[in-house]
């Protein structure tokens, strides 16, 4: 008969390691996202012509690093994959529904304005008041390469909005004026040099 107290024990600790294990994962995946500074986020994407398995490897993978990151969208050229892909869940995993993948976005419809705080996981640390458009209507294909249509309005079409410009190497800073920009990218070069980018 196996001790109770020493079964009890492994548990504990096998849970540990799990949790541990969980934890460094997650820091891996958040690790994956390339940062401003990087040239694949300043250039546009390439469209993507082949809907294979490891297109689809690539989007699980684009959701794992989303949501370990606590976003609500994220392009390709983010984790340094140059190709046209953008996925979106402004549920954070709640509602299966929002699970959004967009290969070959292109925006039919923008339309009326938003003002509102915005921030980027290639941009860490920093939120600036964006005008966005309130309803967009964007078009490309999903993961298998099917038709798509999607048309969001409010926090989604500003995130739409916001992965569409990454696809044409456009970050949000492209939307501050010229002294807010300067001053923000003298931050983040100093964060640079001290290594922390
Ligand atoms: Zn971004």
């Amino acid at each position: 008969m196996v001790n109770l107290k020493v079964e009890l024990e492994i548990l504990t600790r096998v849970r540990a390691l799990v949790l541990r294990l969980s934890i460094h994962l997650e820091e891996e995946l958040v690790q994956a996202i390339v940062k401003y500074g990087d040239p694949v986020l300043g250039r546009p994407a390439d469209e993507v012509s082949k809907f294979d398995e490891s297109l689809a490897a690539l989007v699980a993978e684009m959701f794992d690093v989303m949501y370990a990151a606590g976003g609500v969208g994220l392009a390709a050229p983010q984790i340094g994959i140059s190709m046209r892909i953008f996925v979106m869940d402004a549920s954070a995993g709640q509602e299966a529904e929002k699970r959004v993948t967009v290969v070959n976005p292109t925006i039919e419809l923008a339309d009326g304005d938003q003002d509102g705080a915005e921030g980027c996981l290639s941009v860490p640390g920093f939120s600036f008041d964006i005008r966005r458009p309130d309803h967009v209507i964007v078009r490309g294909q999903d993961a298998s390469g099917l038709p798509v249509s999607i048309d969001v309005t409010g926090l989604e079409a500003r995130c739409v909005s916001h992965e569409v410009d990454h696809l044409d190497g456009r970050l949000l800073l492209a939307h501050i004026s010229p002294l807010k920009r300067d001053i923000t990218v003298r931050k983040i070069k100093k964060r640079i040099r001290s290594g922390d980018w």
